[in-house]
């Protein structure tokens, strides 16, 4: 039996990646702070065969102990502060769990021989991309980050291509574009418009407050993508790879979209206001993906489509609302 490491196991894509590694009979074990302990028991009922254990992320000994001690065959990166909004209000805090830590898990690697069959996936965010060249965004497409979250996701990033070529570790990176689903929080705009479109519906609320409604994001289904990660670990090298649906969409057609789906008429402004407090410091104004490598070297090609992801959504949510008004 593999054993996997998760670290992020409590976030979307941790809670879909666990499951997909029990259903190939993984050893799945996350490594969780101990802050992180208050949230378990709710999202341990659903995902019990996932071993936990403590590690303080700042410290290099306690995380190497914890690796050592599982040896897993593979490693999987997903701990991060993730919400680009929150990282211009707390860089530093997102720079700690976002840059650093990965470095410390590289240097874990690096300096314990008995590790060297260990197989690292890292979490590498289109955001990494910012507003650089135009066009559908490659493995080669240039970096230039546009928020403290893309800064420290390039300094992980960058640090892994280094590690890999100076010390022949096996580290693939997978640069998501944007991955959702109804485990996704409201800081992201995605599950923000999929309930509050809910709240509308059980009549809860009347309109949704969003920030800019031009940018234009490639929006997939989260569970799609972690086979992707998967996948990159089996392949017989470590290489890099962009994860994307291809199809960029604003944050306005994810609005009209879910609005729609909900069966709501009329005018889908007439449900959503907007207020600058909502806007960041730098935006980026339309990203999109080209995963063609993905495709042709591990056979990935993403099966929920922007339609379905949010018409999936956007029941759950109206399940959930209608649930809480009993
Ligand atoms: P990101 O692409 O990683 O920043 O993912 P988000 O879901 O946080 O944001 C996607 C896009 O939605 C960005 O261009 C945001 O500026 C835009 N947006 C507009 N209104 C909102 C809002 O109320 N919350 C969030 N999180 N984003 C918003």
């Amino acid at each position: 039996m593999k054993t996997a490491i998760i670290t992020g196991v409590m976030g979307q894509d941790g809670r879909f990646l666990a499951k997909l590694l029990l259903e190939k009979n993984y050893r799945v074990v996350g490594l969780i702070s101990p802050d992180r302990k208050a949230h378990v028991p709710d999202w341990a009922r659903n995902y019990a065969e996932v071993e936990l254990v403590n590690v303080d992320f700042a410290n290099i000994a306690s995380l190497e102990n914890a690796i050592l001690e599982l040896h897993p065959s593979e490693l999987y990166n997903l701990a991060a502060a993730s919400s680009v909004k929150y990282s211009f209000e707390h860089p530093l805090e997102t720079a700690e769990i976002t840059a650093l830590m990965p470095l410390r898990i590289l240097e874990v690697l690096r300096k314990n021989p008995s590790l060297n069959k260990t197989r690292l996936y890292q979490a590498s965010s289109s955001e990494m991309f910012g507003n650089g060249s135009r066009g559908a965004k490659n493995e080669n497409s240039e970096l230039s980050p546009a928020s403290p979250y893309a800064a420290s996701k390039v300094f992980a990033h960058q640090a892994c291509q280094m590690y890999k070529s100076a010390y022949g570790l096996f580290i693939s990176c997978g640069i998501l574009f944007n991955h959702e689903s109804s485990l996704r929080s409201e800081e992201f705009v995605s599950r923000k418009i999929t309930r509050d479109v809910a709240r509308i519906v059980v009549g809860k609320k009347k309109k949704m407050v969003l920030g800019s409604l031009h940018p234009q994001r490639d929006w997939g289904f989260a569970g799609d993508y972690v086979e992707a990660m998967w996948k990159m670990l089996q392949y017989e090298s470590a290489e890099n790879f962009v994860v994307a649906s291809g199809k960029p969409h604003s944050v306005f057609e994810f609005a009209a979209t879910a609005i729609r789906a909900a069966g709501l008429k009329g005018d889908p402004m007439d449900y959503i206001e907007t207020d600058s407090n909502f806007e960041r410091p730098i935006e980026i104004d339309a990203i999109w993906g080209d995963a063609t490598k993905a495709n042709r070297i591990l056979g990935w090609q993403p099966k929920v489509s922007f339609e379905v992801l949010i018409d999936r959504m956007v029941s759950f949510d109206i399940d959930l609302e209608s649930k809480s008004l009993h």
